[in-house]
């Protein structure tokens, strides 16, 4: 509709979810675009090796069902979750307790047959019934909170606000913590306490889920969808400027508007004065053995805090598309920095958590992240400007929250400001006014 000689309307740097998401916002109003991504494949860090019939993810993704962008955003509607058993398992003092299942008498069933299927029936609710039933109606109130009522908030990392609130230290430090270190990859839960309230709402509305076949689903599902020609791979960009891209191996490519969607380290190198922020750094391994040590497909916690790792699963029962038949596959997450002796402290912990010898077990593989997800320390701006000047915009998690869904949502605020400036409405406002209308 607007091209020109130009390349094309739109050019899009970075093929990760952000780029992608806004991708599909921009071809669905119409307007031509080209996303240019310097690595082979497309996915950023949502990235899943296959490796002798497993599908490996670099990273220990948790999604939640509840994501609104997984599902508005086009090219998703239809992608495949698995979700994990309600709740989290969480291991303390050698024994398991099935702890935060919220909601209906659905999940209270499917936690009972959790339990039934777990092994030894070692699987004990956390606490009495009255902290069972405090930590229910905590979930279930935060679930019906407005996220607009959630972030106005006062704002402190999220460590020193759960002590103001009234939970007894049993729920706290045998749940509480453990979930919100999990779901913020953030050991220390330094992050702001309206972006925890927002990720623990997302846990009490949804169940916790991983893509099936591996992290690289979402992002392949997302780049398929979009018109032939639109991404092209193994191009790297060396420097943007409003109207045009310089590559390093396929010259300058003319446009109308440019759209930064690297992560954030790379968007500064392209745009200095960029704010970087500070990282967590996260380490995935995968083990494989013949039979799996936990018949659930269930998130297991330790509170205890016995050993490097923060979270683990059978991820072949959770998603059994990710190892070959008759293999099992073990994915256990390490937050912050690496012990020295990572593997042989991770096969001695996971030996307790699953309550089984592991000397048997095959280390499939081991993923480092130094720079995996963006800190969100307090006071943290949930909504980062996207708009630089007309013609120039930007995207990525390090805009809104370091998560599949803060990129997602981050690149349909991007791509709504290009649209404007434009002149073009967006399909979704135009089908919002007709949905009023009818
Ligand atoms: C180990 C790990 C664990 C995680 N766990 C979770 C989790 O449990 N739950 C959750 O919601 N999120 C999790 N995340 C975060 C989530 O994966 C990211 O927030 C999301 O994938 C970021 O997408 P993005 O598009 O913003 O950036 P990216 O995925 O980084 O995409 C940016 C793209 O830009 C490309 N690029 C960079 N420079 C150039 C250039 N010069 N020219 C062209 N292309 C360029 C890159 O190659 C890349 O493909 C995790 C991430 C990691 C690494």
């Amino acid at each position: 509709m607007l091209s020109t000689a130009h390349h094309a309307d739109v050019l899009i740097v970075g093929a990760g979810l952000a780029g992608l998401s806004a991708a599909h916002q921009l071809t669905g109003a119409g307007v031509a675009v080209s996303v240019l991504e310097a690595a082979p494949d497309v996915g950023g860090r949502m990235s899943t090796a296959s490796v002798d019939g497993f599908r490996l993810d670099r990273i220990g993704q948790l999604l939640s069902t509840s994501y609104p962008e997984l599902r508005r955003t086009p090219g998703l509607a239809d992608v495949p979750l698995r979700a994990f058993s309600p709740g989290a398992l969480v291991h303390s003092e050698g024994r398991h307790y099935r702890a935060g299942v919220t909601g209906s008498a659905r999940g209270a069933l499917a936690a009972a047959r959790a339990r039934a299927s777990a092994p030894r029936g070692a699987v004990t609710p956390l606490g009495g019934a009255l902290d069972q039933a405090r930590l229910g109606k905590a979930l279930a109130r935060l679930a019906a909170t407005p996220v607009e009522r959630l972030t106005a908030r006062p704002e402190l990392p999220i460590g020193q606000a759960l002590l103001g609130r009234g939970l007894p230290a049993r729920t706290l430090d045998g749940f509480l913590r453990p979930l919100l270190s999990a779901l913020l990859c953030d050991p220390d839960l330094t992050t702001s306490s309206r972006c925890a309230d927002l990720a623990l709402r997302g846990f009490a509305r949804g169940r916790l889920c991983v893509p099936a076949g591996g992290a690289a689903t979402l992002p392949e599902l997302l780049a398929r969808a979009l018109p032939p020609g639109t991404v092209r791979t193994d191009v790297k960009v060396t420097s943007v400027a409003t109207t045009s891209v310089t590559t390093a191996d396929h010259g300058v490519l003319g446009c109308r508007s440019v759209l930064l969607a690297t992560d954030a380290p790379a968007a500064a190198e392209l745009l200095p004065g960029l704010r970087v922020p500070d990282f967590h750094p996260l380490t995935v391994l995968h083990h494989t053995m013949a039979r799996s040590p936990l018949a659930d497909p269930a998130l297991l916690l330790d509170a205890d805090r016995s050993g490097p790792v923060a979270y683990t699963s059978v991820m072949s029962e959770v998603d059994p598309s990710r190892a070959p038949h008759g293999r099992a596959l073990v994915t256990s997450t390490v937050l912050g920095p690496p012990p020295a002796d990572l593997e042989d402290a991770v096969r001695r912990q996971l030996a307790r958590l699953y309550a089984t010898s592991t000397r048997a077990w095959e280390l499939l593989a081991v993923h480092h992240t130094p720079q995996a997800v963006p800190s969100m320390p307090a006071p943290h701006d949930l909504r980062r400007p996207v708009r630089l000047l007309a013609g120039l915009y930007v995207c990525g998690d390090h805009r809104d929250t370091g998560t599949v869904q803060g990129a997602l949502y981050s690149g349909r605020r991007a791509a709504r400001a290009i649209l404007t400036d434009l002149g073009v409405p967006s399909w979704q406002a135009t089908a919002e006014v007709i949905h009023k209308a009818a």
